[in-house]
């Protein structure tokens, strides 16, 4: 039988059609949420190779996965990167191709990402102020991601949206300000609310934590916003129009609005492990599969696999909202693929 015919459903009916793939841990930032500032990566002869991370996405999409993200830590650090998108540009069957990224190398691959089939971009941008940006990412320079968004601009992509993570006393007084920079430029942008992955030295998460009604309330004082059409496929985002502009403002409240009734997504890891939930521990070792046979098999022990992930998926994640300021993931959002 054709894989197709029997579309990927969790033991709780939801359709699993998003992927987000990780194809590393490794990042030219350390931004004070994510990792540590002296985070261990993986040896690199643990990271999938091109070559698996392709055939991962293909045997997804085999399942019906019809969104693939490529994410990480920062996709664009990884060499080859580039070429990769090309070849999953052209994979049949997959309708939407999309990266994130924290924008610092965009400037030099953004026309190079377009070309290869990439169609919307989202890009990390947490403020517009030089000094505080680096501090939040503790080595970034503003300008270069300034200038990246730019370059993504002329290159055509559909859609370009911001992410921020909305921060008491680090950015909450810039949430007006983004939103005017996305309105300028005909960008979206979402908000984020930041979630207990990994123990992160110099950043209270517990004090910085601001639910997103807060932040909704902050953008309305400026903007008038209006329901809008969920997309295909779409992620957790409650999403607005700004009234009389094109631009979008969603709201992802992990904490706030809890979205598991409705969760589409899965997630591999740069190792090429299957999580199922980014709320907890449990992963399928989707490399094991990989080499555990003949190769000639490898793709269906590969969709097997798959299948097995996605029978371990939870109904919810078990994030607990009393205990905001403690870790409660082991592994950083830099190494869960974010
Ligand atoms: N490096 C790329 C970037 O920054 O866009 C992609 C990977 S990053 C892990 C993906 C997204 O995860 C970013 O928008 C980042 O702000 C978000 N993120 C990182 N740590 C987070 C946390 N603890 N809670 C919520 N979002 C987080
Ligand atoms: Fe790197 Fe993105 Fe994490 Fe910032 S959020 S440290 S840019 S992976």
């Amino acid at each position: 039988m054709d894989a197709r015919a029997e579309p990927l459903i969790d033991p709780w009916g939801r359709p699993v059609e998003y992927l987000r793939l990780s194809v590393t841990d490794r990042c030219d930032l350390r931004c004070v949420y994510c990792m540590g500032e002296a985070t261990e990566f993986i040896p690199r002869s643990e990271i999938l190779s091109l070559e698996e991370v392709a055939a991962v996405a293909q045997a997804f999409v085999e399942l019906g996965v019809r969104k693939v993200r490529i994410t990480g830590g920062e996709p664009l650090v990884r060499r080859g990167v580039v070429g990769l998108m090309e070849r999953l540009g052209a994979v049949p069957g997959l309708e939407e191709l999309v990266v994130t990224t924290n924008g610092a190398q965009l400037a030099g691959h953004a026309h190079a990402l377009r070309a290869a089939g990439v169609r919307r971009l989202n890009i990390s941008l947490d403020s517009l102020d030089a000094e505080r940006f680096r501090r939040i990412t503790r080595t970034g320079r503003l300008a270069r991601v300034l200038e990246g968004i730019e370059v993504a601009r002329s290159a055509g992509f559909e859609r370009i949206r911001l992410n921020c993570i909305a921060m008491r006393g680090r950015n909450d007084d810039e949430i007006e300000r983004l939103v005017a920079y996305a309105v300028e430029r005909g960008l979206d942008i979402g908000f984020i609310e930041e979630m207990p992955f990994g123990t992160v030295e110099g950043h209270d998460r517990g004090e910085a934590y601001m639910a997103s009604a807060e932040v909704r309330a902050r953008v309305e004082a400026a903007y008038r916003l209006v329901e809008a059409e969920p997309r295909p496929a779409a992620g957790p985002s409650r999403d607005y129009r700004v009234a009389g502009w094109d631009t979008r403002v969603g709201f992802i409240s992990p904490h706030s609005g809890c979205f598991c009734a409705s969760c589409n997504r899965v997630r591999v890891t740069a190792e090429g492990l299957l999580l199922p939930c980014l709320g907890r521990e449990q992963a399928t070792d989707l490399r094991a599969a990989l080499w555990a046979g003949p190769p000639e098999a490898a793709s269906a022990r590969l969709r097997d696999a798959i299948r097995d992930g996605i029978r371990a998926k939870p109904a919810h994640h078990e994030l607990d909202d009393q205990a905001l300021g403690q870790s409660q993931v082991v592994r950083f959002m830099s190494a869960t693929g974010g």
